[in-house]
């Protein structure tokens, strides 16, 4: 049996890695993480993160360095659809109602540094390249680093938080739980003189979203149905640009007064998917374990929410593998629970189309603060789905009818 150097090993320092990292070496464990990028180094995401996210921040005691950047803080969010407009904010979450876009190459070396600042070693440019097993259980990783050297490191526990095309799913052949096809493709860009609040305007085939974001610059993003890739990406600038001025004629006209400050960038590999998130030796977390269509913006903080939930499952059992294993069952379990509603209400709105139902609702909730705010509270995850569509609200939406 080879002699494990680490406690833990996390592949990936971006918004699943880092925390998870920090969160193990806080409770005692020794953790090396390995990363092949260099920060800061920017990826293709947009930024929101919705209020849980931000009350994880402010438990982890990262939120203070977020907010001396100079992000802008959102207190509002402005939701146009058919003929309805409805304006509001999610409930709080531990008290937090404000929400913030911090730029990746703002939030993720934040998040590197509080790892780092909790003890763990963090290696960048450093890409793992293949997994250790002994029998079935994972045992470690080899990685080679930027100058091209080849190096092998040991642990009772590797996690894989390196992303959507994650190389630790592959070698282990983690099974795929559930998966749709991809429903939309994106382009998005940013905008000096463009204030805005957080803003959605959402129509069949069509959906734009704006979002107040560092430097004082404000991103425009774009959503297509997956049928049209291949034309939107002929001349996505023209695409973009009718898009938005068919969805959002208002914000059209004052992007007009505005300056288009970076080039445009974009994806059709909007993946839908869950996977087995544990096995012998071996964790997943963030888009590794379960990637969704960026629409719903809720990937950052799914990442935060599974970082947090694979360290208080793993606990103080690293050093006995029966219950570290039935630890990794229990988390896998969770995440699958835990994540699946809001998987299957994400698809909903990647669909892209506007039910009449649907309109009937925010016709009924319009004049309402208090159900307005609930229901951007199920957007952000502060109140569930259940705790929304409710009797009362079938009610009010038969009688405005
Ligand atoms: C267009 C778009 C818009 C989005 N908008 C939002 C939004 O507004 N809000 C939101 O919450 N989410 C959004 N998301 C989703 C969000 O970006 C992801 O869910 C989030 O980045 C997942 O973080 P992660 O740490 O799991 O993975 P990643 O951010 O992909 O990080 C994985 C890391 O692993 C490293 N890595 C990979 N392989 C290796 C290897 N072999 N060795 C070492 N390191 C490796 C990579 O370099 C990378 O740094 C958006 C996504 C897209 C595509």
């Amino acid at each position: 049996m080879g002699f494990a150097m680490y406690d833990v090993i996390v592949v990936g320092a971006r918004c699943a890695g880092a925390p998870a990292a920090m969160l193990l070496a806080r409770a005692g464990y020794r953790v090396l993480l390995l990363e092949k990028a260099r920060f800061p180094r920017d990826t293709l995401s947009s930024h929101y993160i919705h209020q849980p996210g931000v009350a994880l921040l402010d438990r982890w005691g990262l939120l203070d360095a977020l907010r001396a950047t100079d992000v802008q803080p959102i207190d509002r969010v402005v939701y146009h659809v058919g003929d309805v407009r409805l304006q509001g904010c999610s409930l709080p979450v531990d008290g937090h109602r404000t929400a913030y876009a911090p730029r990746r190459f703002v939030l993720d070396p934040i998040l590197a540094d509080g790892a780092v600042a909790a003890g763990v070693e963090l290696r960048q440019g450093c890409q793992v390249t293949s997994l250790l097993f002994e029998n079935d259980r994972v045992t470690g990783v080899a990685y080679r680093t930027a100058e091209g050297h080849e190096h092998v490191e040991r642990a009772r526990l590797v996690v894989g938080a390196d992303g959507m095309r994650s190389l630790v799913a592959r070698l282990v052949e983690a099974r795929t739980l559930v998966e749709d096809p991809p429903l939309t493709c994106t382009y998005y860009s940013y905008w000096d003189g463009l204030p805005a609040d957080f803003e959605l305007y959402d129509r069949p085939g069509r959906w734009v979203g704006v979002i107040p974001t560092n430097d004082k610059r404000t991103l425009v993003m774009a959503y297509f149905p997956q049928a049209e890739f291949d034309s939107v990406r002929r001349d996505a600038q023209s695409a973009f640009t009718e898009n938005v001025r068919s969805t959002a004629p208002e914000l059209y006209e004052r992007m007009a007064a505005a300056h288009q400050a970076e080039r445009l960038y974009g994806t059709g590999e909007q993946l839908n998917f869950l996977r087995q998130a544990a096995g012998p030796g071996w964790a997943l977390v963030g888009d590794a374990a379960h990637h969704k269509d960026s629409i719903a913006a809720r990937g950052i903080m799914d990442a935060f929410l599974q970082a947090q939930l694979l360290v208080d499952r793993i606990g103080d059992t690293l050093g006995d593998r029966e219950r570290l294993d039935a630890a990794l069952r229990r988390y896998a379990r969770d995440l699958d629970l835990r994540f699946m509603d809001f998987y299957r209400s994400t698809l909903t709105v990647a669909e892209l189309r506007v039910p009449e139902a649907r309109l009937a609702l925010f016709r009924a909730i319009a004049g309402d603060q208090e159900l307005t705010d609930r229901y951007f509270a199920t957007l952000s995850g502060a109140i569930g789905v259940d705790e929304f569509y409710n009797a009362e609200l079938f009610e009010k939406v038969a009688q405005a009818g």
